[in-house]
């Protein structure tokens, strides 16, 4: 069998980059024992249930399905590269709900009720992530805190303002946040150029501590995970029409369950998928504080800067060792084409230095207590990394059961939001492999994955609204 390629151009079609890069979150996690865990071992001719992506949606399905009874020795984690070395431990940390301001652009491709749900699903993703570490003591520097929105421009706060206009009119619940303007936004904030800010509750981890409690939990308890080893092929097993072969570069291993959780790369497996679900390269960057915005000075709660829809900066600052992460939009209008146009890929073994410079060069804008003209030798820049984000054409994920392909499901699609989604979708997906049914997942119904939704998307885009 032919072996598909890494796609530097951005095909969906192909299996992860050989020769990532490390993010910060990688480069802090270097002793974690199972990330090269079962490299050289032989696949095992079978397994019942055989998941395919070792992300936090690998690691949270093989976790959830462990909780509804399956036998941990029954599972396998496929993962091409090592443990965990997607986007969940590439991103900018933020678990952060949307409290508002997608509801406009979700209603016009959903409508107003599903985007209420989808609003309402990302709330409660806090709460579980929130109950989830304090119940298991998971040690990924979770903070729960506050988030600011801060509009960065009138337009912009005009956007917010209409969208949460709709929102309420819709019967959306705002009690939970709060909103400023003008100088006492600017306070709250610490940020002069803010126009108006809203708050309401968020919070950021150390996603690659998350992803590899997950997985460090699954393989205590019997669950075996085979890093570089990637899949490439899926199809009915030719000794019996109850099996899957699961075709990888290491050999085949055929399984009554296969679940994809495979974010950016899902086509590679599933070519109905190619024009539904789309890599976008991603940056992000840490930074070392100065005095400043250090100690007793740190940023207490997270924040997404906007200047408008398209263009804007996430940051966090950790509470731990007071590591500034900052996130960039990938269509930053303030960007050369070419950088822009840079994003359809698949290559995270690099960064873009323009985008990185745009980033310093905004958070000096933003935030003018950063000087980079006094910073000392160890302050400033410390990392610049990329990760590919899966979007898809409606901006939700790919939730559920594959009809035409029984005993098949997918989670993946999470548009750069995963943090704000995967907590309640992976256990969902684990429900449904016991033959639960699609109502008992409390899912917005437009995240399941069904025929009728891919002829809608073939029909059109929406715009991306991250
Ligand atoms: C720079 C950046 C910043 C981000 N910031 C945030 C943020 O602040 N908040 C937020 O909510 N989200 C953010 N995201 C998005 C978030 O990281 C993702 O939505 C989430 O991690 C997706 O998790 P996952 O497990 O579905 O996918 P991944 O973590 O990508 O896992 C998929 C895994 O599957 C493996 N794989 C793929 N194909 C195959 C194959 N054929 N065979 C075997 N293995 C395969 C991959 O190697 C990978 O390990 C960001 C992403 C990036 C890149």
């Amino acid at each position: 069998m032919s072996q598909p390629r890494t796609s530097p151009d951005g095909s969906s079609r192909s299996i992860p980059s050989e020769r990532p890069g490390l993010s910060y979150w990688q480069r802090t996690t270097r002793a974690f024992p199972h990330l090269f865990a079962n490299r050289e071992t032989p696949l095992p001719p079978t397994s019942k249930y055989v998941i395919i992506g070792s992300g936090i949606s690998g690691g949270l399905t093989a976790f959830e399905l462990i909780e509804a009874g399956a036998k941990a020795e029954d599972i396998i984690i496929l993962e091409a590269r090592e443990a965990a070395s997607g986007a969940s431990s590439r991103n900018a940390g933020h678990v952060r709900p949307d409290a508002f301001r997608g509801f406009t652009a979700y209603s016009k491709v959903h409508g107003a009720e599903q985007a209420l749900k989808i609003i309402q699903n990302e709330r409660l993703v806090l709460e579980k992530v929130a109950q989830f570490v304090k119940r298991h003591n998971v040690q990924c520097d979770f903070n729960l805190t506050t988030t600011f929105d801060v509009c960065m421009t009138p337009e912009f706060a005009k956007y917010e303002a209409d969208s949460l206009e709709a929102y309420k009119e819709a019967g959306g619940d705002s009690s939970h946040i709060k909103y400023y303007e003008g100088k006492e936004a600017q306070e709250m904030t610490r940020i002069p150029g803010a126009v108006a800010a809203y708050e309401w509750p968020g919070g950021s981890s150390h996603p690659a501590k998350l992803a590899q409690f997950l997985l460090r939990s699954v393989i205590g308890q019997g669950a075996r995970l085979f890093t570089f080893c990637p899949a490439i092929k899926v199809e009915k097993s030719s000794s019996s029409s109850e099996l899957w072969d699961i075709h990888t570069t290491r050999g085949v291993v055929k399984a009554e369950k296969v679940i994809h959780c495979t974010n950016a790369h899902a086509a590679l497996l599933l070519p109905q998928l190619e024009s539904y679900i789309r890599p976008n390269r991603a940056q992000a960057h840490t930074l070392i504080p100065p005095p400043a915005l250090a100690a007793t000075e740190s940023l207490q709660s997270t924040f997404s800067l906007r200047y408008s829809l398209h263009h804007f900066y996430s940051l966090i600052q950790r509470k731990d060792d007071g590591t500034l992460v900052l996130g960039v939009s990938r269509t930053n209008p303030t960007l050369s084409e070419e950088t822009v146009a840079s994003r359809f890929s698949t290559d995270d073994s690099r960064y873009n230095e323009e985008i990185a410079e745009d980033a310093l060069r905004s958070f000096g804008d933003i935030f003018p207590q950063y000087v980079s003209k006094y910073l000392v030798h160890g302050e400033g820049l410390d990392h610049s990394w990329t990760g590919i984000i899966a979007m898809t054409t409606d901006s939700v994920p790919f939730v559920g059961a594959i009809e035409s392909l029984p005993g098949q499901y997918i989670c993946a699609g999470f548009n750069g939001h995963g943090m704000a989604r995967i907590f309640t979708c992976a256990p969902a997906v684990a429900r449904l492999v016991f033959q639960g049914d699609w109502k008992d997942t409390g899912l917005p119904e437009c995240f399941q994955f069904t025929p009728e939704r891919l002829s809608r998307m073939s029909a059109g885009d929406m715009p991306s609204i991250w």
